[in-house]
């Protein structure tokens, strides 16, 4: 062969040869190929065939398709993949927004599965000081990010709502001269709501969330008041919060309280039921999430705890059923969906903590707990309060800014969770869109970086995305247009409490 005609070669060769892809069989002649920045096809068994051996032709459709999504080495654009990637990282670029306090541990409710591992309410040593909280606040002020959420949690945090006035007060004097733009929410099981209470949260436009379990018998099964309905306790302020936000002039699709739920064993049986519970509720999102081995969920797991095929098939039925409801016109998301879909239609990245890379413990997030203890996240000190100390990064008293950000264990948690240096992910097709959770690596597993093949997590990251891709497959109308209104994109400017406020 003559140099001329190996040039030849390769220059044919370049022009239809890959770039970088991973790809996941999806079914029969589906196959999915991802790239780095996060373009994806689905592509039949012939097309992927032609696209691996580098015999698309120049001229074909397919070519086309590859090209304009930066699937080809000819025509690869190193700006496109890079703008992507800084689109979909912009977090990176900030410190911790979303600083968690618990302002005490105890609470009125004893839930089944309680990962907060709540405390009695004669348990007032469980209760955060003001001082501390003035402490944790100053730090919460120190964070690069412009932004920040200052989110209040328990146990029950209107067991000590004093302190949370305390905290609201003390912030916005604060932000006169800091000059952030400031979130504030509360989760909140409601049952110690009163109208003088809400009238306070609405002046100060807290966020409230609270938990649905699902269907009242359920709901009421798992999550026990001492002399009353647990749900009815919930649904009556739900719907109370909910008129006062539209006796406000606000908009109803986008000011809601927002309510979660945990998918316990009893739950699985129920998928239609638990969507029906929710849209009745008036919820416009609900987040189907499993349940997480922390608090006292770890001792109540003979009960709470199932395999993880089980809850891909109620999580497939559960959505497929709000999607029915979607297209006779209520208006509901699945809100893993819609973080997921936010990523894969839209290019951009929501920021969710534990969906993301690297994961947002300690670099995104810090929680103060009730006794000063400075966490990487909410479920470091959910793993403290059983004792095991390895997400404790200091106390309000005695760390700098500089100290907690910086420390050891942020690090390691970074690199632990940094998608392109763990052996499964790195090849997996999820990876653009995909997150680990090292703190439940840590705690199933006993390593931060832990096996993605035996993880839970995984196990239902992988198979939430292989249902959203399958959907997309699939391409009915009305699934994909009920898919791009699925994202979490909501301006919701009413609770931003911007810096020239006040
Ligand atoms: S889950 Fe929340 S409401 Fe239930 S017992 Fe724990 S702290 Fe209380
Ligand atoms: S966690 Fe699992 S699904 Fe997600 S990128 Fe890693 S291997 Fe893939």
């Amino acid at each position: 062969m003559t140099a001329g005609s190996l040039v030849a070669l390769r220059d044919r060769l370049d022009r239809a040869s890959p770039a970088f892809f991973r790809f996941r069989r999806l079914g029969p002649d589906r196959t999915l190929v991802t790239n780095l920045e996060g373009r994806w096809l689905v592509l039949s068994d012939a097309d992927f065939e032609a696209y691996v051996t580098g015999a698309v032709a120049r001229s074909s459709a397919l070519y086309e398709r590859l090209s304009d999504a930066n699937f080809l080495r000819a025509s690869w654009s190193e700006a496109k993949a890079r703008d992507m990637i800084a689109k979909r990282k912009t977090f990176l670029g900030y410190g911790p927004n979303l600083h968690v306090f618990v302002v005490t541990l105890r609470c009125n409710e004893t839930c089944v599965y309680c990962h907060a591992s709540r405390a009695d309410m004669d348990a007032t040593h469980t209760d955060m000081t003001p001082e501390i909280a003035e402490k944790a606040v100053d730090l919460a002020f120190m964070s690069t990010s412009p932004t920040i959420t200052l989110e209040f949690q328990g146990g029950e945090p209107l067991v000590r709502f004093d302190l949370v006035k305390h905290i609201i007060e003390y912030a916005e004097a604060k932000n006169e001269t800091a000059k952030k733009t400031v979130e504030l929410t509360m989760v909140s099981n409601l049952s110690l709501m009163d109208d003088d209470k809400l009238a306070y949260l609405l002046d100060h436009r807290v966020q409230i969330c609270t938990s649905i379990d699902g269907p009242k018998d359920l709901h009421d099964k798992q999550r026990k008041l001492p002399s009353y309905s647990a749900y009815d306790a919930a649904t009556r302020w739900i719907a109370t919060i909910n008129e006062a936000y539209a006796a406000r002039g606000l908009d109803p699709t986008l000011y809601h309280v927002e309510a979660l739920v945990t998918v316990t064993r009893a739950a699985l049986e129920r998928p239609k039921e638990l969507v029906d519970t929710y849209a009745a509720l008036g919820c416009r999102a609900m987040f189907l999430r499993p349940i997480d081995p922390f608090g006292f969920a770890g001792k109540t797991a003979k009960l709470v705890e199932y395999p993880r095929a089980d809850y891909l098939r109620f999580y497939a039925e559960a959505t497929d059923h709000i999607l029915e409801l979607n297209r006779g016109g209520t208006q509901i998301l699945e809100r893993y969906a819609a973080i997921l879909l936010t990523k894969i239609l839209r290019g951009e990245d929501p920021n969710f903590l534990d969906l993301r890379s690297p994961a947002g413990a300690g670099v995104s997030m810090l929680a103060y707990s009730y006794d000063g203890g400075v966490y990487t996240c909410d479920e470091g000190r959910m793993l403290a309060a059983q004792g095991d100390d390895t997400f404790r990064l200091g106390d309000v008293f005695t760390s700098t800014y500089r100290d907690l950000v910086g420390h050891p264990t942020v690090r390691a948690m970074v690199i632990a969770s940094n998608l392109d240096s763990q052996p499964d992910c790195v090849d997996c097709t999820y990876n653009p869109y995909c997150g680990i959770q090292t703190t439940h690596n840590h705690k199933t597993q006993g390593s931060i970086f832990g096996r993605m093949r035996e993880s839970s997590v995984c196990a239902v990251h992988k198979g939430i995305q292989d249902y959203l891709f399958g959907k997309l497959a699939d391409g009915d109308p009305h699934v994909l247009e009920a898919f791009e209104r699925w994202n979490t994109i909501r301006p919701r400017e009413h609770f931003l409490h911007a810096p020239d406020d006040g």
